[in-house]
């Protein structure tokens, strides 16, 4: 039998659609199959970012943010008005839309670029076969020279606090709440935690977000971490540290929540609870047993550093594989490997991945936190910009927050840029590129940046590593 196709990808999210388009554009004949179904069971592309993850959080954080302002910030800028209400039915209908019309896209760039997409669920058979169900219609058994494994994640579920879909849920079911809450819990105080707990507090919901680890946003600069905190609890976001829950209940009417804190028991009754405890790879139904696909102890798809897997001409991207389990690194990984098929050279810097919490203020980081250079034997010199001296932000009445940049004392290289602030998830692109260039504060110092803009404060910031900043 011959191959069917060159390239066959199992899951069309942002590690899976990226790699196919990429393949077909470099002359692979190209399919993308994915499994994905909305909760009105129409097949879309995208994955977890465009339909339940990335996207439809933004949708929200932006329409909430919007309300929170005509509600906190109007009359600082001498503009008043009473007759404003929120329509959550209309919101969601618009974070609706716009996932609609992006993975909508995503067909239309399969047509274009001639990758063929199937919709339905991919099983690996093994020695270059895939088993392909379709949402409609007959099993098939697909044959491919080269088979990309890109399935994903799926939230990390809780005993303790098992997900109902009604008054218990998970990320996904976070993002379709059709009202607002009266009172939030939330588990866990990461990223997911803090911006789906930012969109519904804003809203109004009386929010507590209850964390098991003692430090906040550990994976961020102590100092940018501390001062976000500060930050959201003047927003009146309640976040426990230390905060073990052992078990929630879903009475019926409410959630009946129990925790630990140093020991001592408490206890708390909210309206809907949303577990977002991490991420775990999805091999679900792969059989990825059957066939020998090796998983690492915590089932993550094993790969080497041209992510090919133990099988041969099988490779695997994406959340699945583990690292950052982000969008952006899962596309990269994705354009990555078809370069590579074609015999390009390419390389994934991990050393410089942006990451970013879209609250207000954002919170946004790339390379090493001054902790992390320190443990890695860096000698560091610091720099920081507080946006209180930056004119653009004051003009924005968003002057909150501090740019730091830790860079390394011996060769003035950049290290890491973390901050927390006005659109800094903006900012962190000029951090990422300095970071992919190897660019010395020197580089930045030298660089014109407008005014006023933002982006002045990450200059100051850099200028004041060696003493030079004008502002602050
Ligand atoms: P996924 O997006 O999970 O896609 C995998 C696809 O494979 C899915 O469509 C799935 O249905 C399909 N699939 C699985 N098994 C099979 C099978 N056997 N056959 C066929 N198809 C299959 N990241 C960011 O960078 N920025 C953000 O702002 C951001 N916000 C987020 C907010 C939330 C609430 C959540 C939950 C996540 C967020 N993320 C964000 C993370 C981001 O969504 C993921 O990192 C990204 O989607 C990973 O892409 P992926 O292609 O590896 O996997």
């Amino acid at each position: 039998m011959t191959d069917q196709y060159d390239v066959l990808v199992v899951g069309g999210g942002p590690a899976g659609y990226p790699m196919a388009i990429r393949a077909a554009q470099l002359g692979f004949k190209t399919a993308c199959i994915d499994a994905w179904l909305n909760k009105d069971n129409t097949p879309a592309f995208g994955g977890t970012c465009l339909n339940a993850g990335c996207i439809p959080s933004k949708a929200l954080l932006e329409s909430s943010e919007l309300w929170h302002r005509t509600q906190h910030e109007l009359g600082a800028h001498g503009i008043s008005g009473s007759d404003f209400k929120i329509d959550i039915a209309k919101m969601q209908a618009r974070k609706q839309t716009i996932s609609k019309s992006l993975t909508g896209g995503i067909k239309q760039l399969f047509a274009a670029n001639k990758v063929t997409g199937l919709e339905g669920f991919g099983k690996l058979l093994g020695d270059g076969k895939v088993e392909f169900t379709p949402h409609k219609g007959d099993k098939q058994v697909l044959s491919a020279k080269t088979i990309v494994v890109a399935t994903g994640s799926d939230p990390v579920n809780l005993k303790i606090a098992p997900i109902d879909g009604e008054n218990i849920v998970d990320s996904w079911g976070a993002l379709d709440f059709t009202e607002v809450p009266q009172r939030l819990g939330i588990i866990g105080a990461g990223v997911i935690g803090v911006e789906l707990g930012s969109v519904w507090s804003r809203l109004g919901a009386k929010t507590v977000i209850l964390e098991a680890l003692p430090t906040f946003l550990p994976m961020v600069d102590a100092q940018v971490a501390k001062e976000a905190q500060r930050q959201y609890a003047k927003q009146g976001l309640d976040i426990r540290m230390g905060a073990k829950v052992l078990n929630a209940r879903n009475t019926g009417k409410a959630v009946e929540l129990e925790y630990e804190v140093n020991g001592e028991k408490k206890s708390e009754t909210f309206d809907k609870l949303i577990v977002a405890v991490g991420r775990r790879p999805n091999t679900r139904g792969l059989n990825a047993e059957g066939v020998g696909l090796a998983l690492d102890e915590r089932g993550f798809v094993k790969v080497d550093a041209h992510y090919k897997t133990n099988l041969p001409g099988v490779y695997a991207i994406g959340d699945v594989i583990g690292g950052a389990m982000l969008a952006h690194k899962a596309i990269e990984e994705g354009v990555a490997l078809a370069e590579q098929l074609a015999g390009h050279h390419t390389q994934v810097n991990y050393k410089a991945i942006p990451s970013v919490i879209y609250t207000a203020p954002e919170v946004a980081w790339t390379g090493l936190s001054e902790e992390q250079a320190k443990a890695q034997g860096y000698e560091v010199k610091i720099g920081s910009g507080p946006f209180a001296a930056n004119g653009r932000a004051k003009a924005m009445e968003a002057a909150n927050g501090v740019i730091k940049v830790i860079a390394d004392a011996k060769t003035d290289r950049i290290l890491g840029v973390h901050m927390v602030g006005p659109y800094v998830s903006e900012l962190l692109a000029e951090a990422v590129l300095g970071l992919e260039f190897a660019a010395t504060c020197e580089d930045i110092a030298l660089t014109m940046h407008g005014h006023p803009t933002l982006s002045e404060n990450f200059h100051e910031a850099v200028l004041s590593v060696d003493g030079r900043a004008i502002h602050a």
